[in-house]
């Protein structure tokens, strides 16, 4: 159930962020201590995607902390020591910024290295509260400011955005924001308790659907805005449709290989990167640093925080009327929300996919 190799690889370049945003999950102590990835670690992580066989450009996804309050310097090296496999295509370099530090110095890079560039921001200036510095400060005006570099440069860039239970339920205020950006596409993360974030408000089911189905209704009437959830949903039925509904029936788990500044190697999601747990061994497979990425990943069938979660995946093809689309989940929505990986149900996948659905369904009296 698991893929042997990995499309995507998510790296931590430094654990500083600038910003403390109310529903971060990453703990206080990391985000304010700069632990920069040494250079070494990137060398090795790009030797063991050299000896990967794959067809397509593997997705080297620089995550935070804040990716760009590395210094640019020791950024550049880092990304230099993937510079023979990009040049050959087989990797692209992807960041996902609060782009508040993005500047003409920061476009000239990402142009330089062709990077895709996402952007948190979570709407207007009223919709983007949760976003602020460790001086309680908004963020907005300095992530437009980003933003107009980027347009300035000419450099695409797509959007996240977290809903939170204050911005469910102003679904236009949203998509008219998203609308005039500019970006490619937007993806909508119903906010989540994961990590450090475990006391928020709730969010109720039935505005979640009426976020979703306000989206459908949008996008009915000629919107133009990309949305992701939209596109995964929609590109599901096209497949149902011209009989490809295999494609999803067989596909097998992304191990998603995290690394961390240290070398340290996780998998299945991002947000398991530095949580303790003794009896998971901190979700730690390795480190790039001692044995190549692949090498370790062919322990991922054995590990055991692994071998719960496809069990709950297991289970999940079993007793869901979703699962098809679903595939399963989120390991750390699963872990965070009940404390163990074999379960089916959580908060994340009733909000991301079964409302999603419905809202689809609803719309087209189904
Ligand atoms: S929607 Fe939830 S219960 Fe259904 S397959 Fe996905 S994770 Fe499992």
């Amino acid at each position: 159930m698991i893929a042997p190799h990995f499309h995507s690889v998510i790296l931590q370049p430094t654990t500083l962020c600038n910003l403390n945003c109310s529903y971060c999950y990453l703990p206080v102590h990391e985000r304010k201590t700069r632990t920069e990835m040494p250079i070494e670690v990137a060398q090795a992580l790009a030797a063991g995607i050299d000896t990967q066989n794959m067809s397509e450009a593997v997705d080297v996804v620089w995550h935070g902390g804040e990716p760009l309050t590395t210094r640019r310097k020791h950024f550049r090296d880092l990304v230099e020591a993937f510079e023979p496999l990009r040049r050959e295509s087989r990797i692209r370099h992807c960041v996902q910024t609060n782009a508040t530090l993005i500047d003409d110095a920061w476009c000239d890079f990402f142009t330089q290295y062709d990077f895709r560039v996402g952007v948190s921001i979570d709407g207007p200036a009223a919709a983007n509260l949760s976003r602020v510095d460790w001086s309680n400060r908004p963020a907005s005006s300095r992530v437009e400011r980003g933003i107009s570099h980027l347009r300035a440069h000419g450099i695409d860039f797509t959007a996240i955005c977290v809903v939170t239970a204050q911005t469910i339920t102003h679904p236009h205020t949203l998509l008219d924001f998203f609308e005039g950006l500019g970006a490619k596409s937007v993806g909508f993360n119903i906010e989540e308790l994961e990590g450090a974030n475990d006391t928020r408000q709730h969010i109720d089911p039935a505005h979640v659907r009426r976020f979703w189905h306000t989206m459908f209704d949008r996008i009915d009437n000629g919107s133009t805005l990309r949305v992701r959830e939209a596109d995964r949903l929609l590109g599901y039925l096209a497949d149902v449709r011209s009989g490809r509904k295999d494609r999803w029936e067989t596909a097998l788990l992304d191990p998603i290989p995290t690394i961390g500044t240290n070398g340290d190697v996780v998998v299945l999601s991002p947000e398991l990167l530095g949580v303790k747990n003794a009896h998971y061994d901190d979700f730690v497979l390795g480190n790039v640093l001692s044995e190549q990425l692949p090498t370790i990943l062919t322990r991922a069938p054995h590990t055991t925080y692994v071998r719960e979660h496809l069990d709950g995946v297991h289970q999940c093809r079993r007793t869901c009327e979703f699962f098809t689309f679903c595939q399963g989940g989120q390991a750390s929505n699963k872990y965070f929300e009940t404390g163990r990986f074999t379960t089916t149900e959580t908060t994340y996948c009733r909000n991301a996919k079964q409302e999603l659905v419905r809202a689809l369904g609803e719309k087209m009296g189904v």
